[in-house]
């Protein structure tokens, strides 16, 4: 490609809207155009990368054996009604009336679409187990639109979608996904981790995230120092941390006039914060059931785990009115004498064994001092409900829990007969019996894996592509376009990697050098071919965008040593 005719425009500055590193990079050099919020055009140099992710992700799920379709974007309501998500997804799903008052939904994932195909064709156990792939782009009308293709509105993702007779079937595919991600994510050249992620009712370890460790990551995720343990913190544990053991002592209801929060309870009663106990007031949002939530004073709530243990979509605080009804006053709410009729109490795990905790007295400007679980109140459930915190011990080895920001590029996740149950997705077995298929689904963010890369490859010149997903590996530059020793090495040497099959741009836009190697910088070509002074002795400069390095190669090898080159960067 010759870039005097290429459709590129790079920016000097950047646009106001762009937060992180990629958002901008992706502006600057002219590879993306916003439209609207969350929604974006990919120009030539884009597409082109974005085209290269693509390709890896289909060479490697087809090497895994799954097997290409493409679904309509466009889907009917009813589906979605069948398997009652029409309802549950609320506002993150984009929908629209066709001319006959007949609605719809723009597909942000296709389970109901694929299984309505799969309920149709295959009855019998011959037929499986089978795999299904797509490369589509996706609506989903985010909340937060936000960091250019981290986080679209209309963006382009890999749904792929196994079907199975039984679980063990299932359990060897959801490796074998794992095994094709790992391969996908490591010829992209990013540094990634895999980590448990949440598995919403269904639960077990059937749900891992493929995160791009990135500062600008929106997730963060738990690890062991010591061992490979590592979790999204929506869903990471920790070991319960061991207390000493001590006498209980009488139960007290005490003073604390404006002493509301948890730090001016430890300061105003003199105790450990270790020692305290704080109750959240929650409702679920789809039964409107008030649920009294203990934890340890210095702990968060953590909400996914909360919906996972009362088993629903939505929860939220109570608000000061709703508080008002239960003659419940914020900052002084406590688990003795609660009216266990109107609300369920739920402890976390970690507050059963604590002797002696504070807790709010259920009266304005009062605490109990020495509340013991057991002896002065019970929960009706006790389970993991907290947040894991840095420095946690981690519930496998004992090591040190440390944490990290990720960007989520990929998922894979086991769903069980969820939704070949609602829609009635069943098979003939051996003997002839009707059975209920097991599903799992799989999905890589394919343009956000790609703005994921530069946020790993960059510097203050620009993007630093792997050779793996560069739109152009080599940019090939006379020095000075009135030499023409040079201008024709240059052309010479553009021709030789056009041969090799070898995306080349050849910069032969009349400007001054050090402009091009701007743009050049800014684009990101990972090879450099400049032909200058030494044209005449057929010697051109080679030099590597990752390193900075440059070496002298005469332009009979120059193919042959980026081809080598090409391996490592
Ligand atoms: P997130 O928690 O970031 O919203 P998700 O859990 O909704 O992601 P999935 O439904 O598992 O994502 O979708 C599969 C993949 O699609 C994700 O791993 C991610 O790479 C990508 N993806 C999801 N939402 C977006 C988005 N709004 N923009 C770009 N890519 C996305
Ligand atoms: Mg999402």
């Amino acid at each position: 490609m010759r870039l005097s005719k290429y459709y590129v425009k790079t920016l000097k500055e950047t646009p106001k809207e762009a937060e992180v590193i990629s958002h901008k990079l992706l502006l600057r050099s002219g590879m993306i155009k916003r439209l609207a919020s969350g929604v974006y055009t990919y120009l030539p140099l884009g597409l082109k990368a974005l085209k290269k992710v693509e390709a890896i992700v289909r060479e490697e799920m087809d090497r895994a054996g799954a097997q290409e379709i493409f679904m309509p974007v466009l889907q009917p309501a009813e589906l979605w009604k069948e398997s009652g998500r029409w309802d549950t997804m609320g506002a993150e799903m984009m929908r629209i009336q066709d001319r006959h008052s007949r609605e719809f939904a723009l597909g942000p994932t296709h389970e109901e679409v694929v299984t309505d195909i799969i309920r149709n064709d295959i009855s019998s156990y011959k037929a499986l187990p089978l795999n299904l792939y797509q490369i589509q782009t996706k609506f989903r009308d985010e909340r937060r639109p936000r960091f250019g293709l981290m986080r679209g509105r209309e963006f382009l993702m890999t749904d792929g979608y196994s079907f199975h007779a039984n679980r063990e079937s299932l359990d060897a595919e959801f490796e074998n996904m794992r095994e094709a991600y790992t391969k996908v994510f490591e010829r992209c050249g990013l540094k990634f981790r895999v980590v448990e992620a949440d598995s919403g009712a269904i639960g077990g370890s059937g749900s891992q995230e493929f995160h791009v460790l990135a500062e600008s990551g929106e997730d963060e995720i738990i690890y062991c120092k010591s061992c490979d343990y590592a979790a999204n913190v929506e869903t990471a544990t920790s070991e319960i941390f061991s207390l000493e053991k001590a006498e209980a002592k009488e139960l007290n209801l005490v003073d604390t006039p404006n002493v509301a929060k948890i730090k001016d309870v430890v300061e105003y009663l003199n105790v450990p914060v270790e020692q305290t106990v704080k109750a959240m007031m929650y409702k679920d949002m789809v039964t409107d059931n008030m649920y009294m939530v203990l934890i340890r004073g210095d702990f968060e709530v953590n909400e996914i785990k909360l919906k996972n243990i009362i088993n629903t979509i939505d929860v939220a605080l109570l608000t000061d009115s709703e508080l008002e009804e239960l003659n419940l006053i914020k900052g002084f709410i406590g688990p003795v004498g609660a009216d266990t009729e109107k609300l369920t109490i739920i402890a976390d795990e970690s507050i059963v064994g604590i002797v002696n905790h504070t807790a709010g007295g259920n009266k304005l400007d009062t605490h109990f001092m020495n509340v013991n679980y057991g002896r002065d109140y019970e929960a009706k459930i006790v389970a993991d409900v907290r947040t894991v915190l840095v420095g946690e011990k981690c519930s496998r080895c004992g090591g040190e829990l440390s944490s990290a920001r990720g960007i989520e590029s990929g998922h894979i996740f086991k769903l069980g007969d969820k939704y070949s149950r609602s829609l009635g997705a069943t098979f003939l077995d051996v003997n002839g019996k009707s059975q209920v298929m097991e599903m799992g689904c799989y999905g890589i963010g394919v343009s956000r894996t790609m703005a994921a890369l530069i946020e790993q490859n960059n510097d203050e010149f620009g993007i630093i592509w792997p050779s793996s997903i560069a739109p152009f590996i080599v940019e090939v530059i006379p020095a000075n376009m009135k030499a023409q020793g040079q201008v024709e090495l240059a052309e010479e040497v553009y021709n030789q990697f056009k041969d090799e099959k070898i995306d080349v741009m050849l910069d032969d836009r009349d400007e001054r050098i050090g402009f091009k190697f701007k743009d050049g910088d800014l684009i990101g070509y990972p090879f450099k071919v400049v032909c200058g002074k030494k044209a005449e002795e057929g010697i051109v400069e080679l030099k590597i965008r990752r390193t900075g390095e440059t070496l002298e190669v005469s332009k009979n090898d120059v193919v042959s040593t980026v081809k080598e080159l090409m391996k490592k960067y």
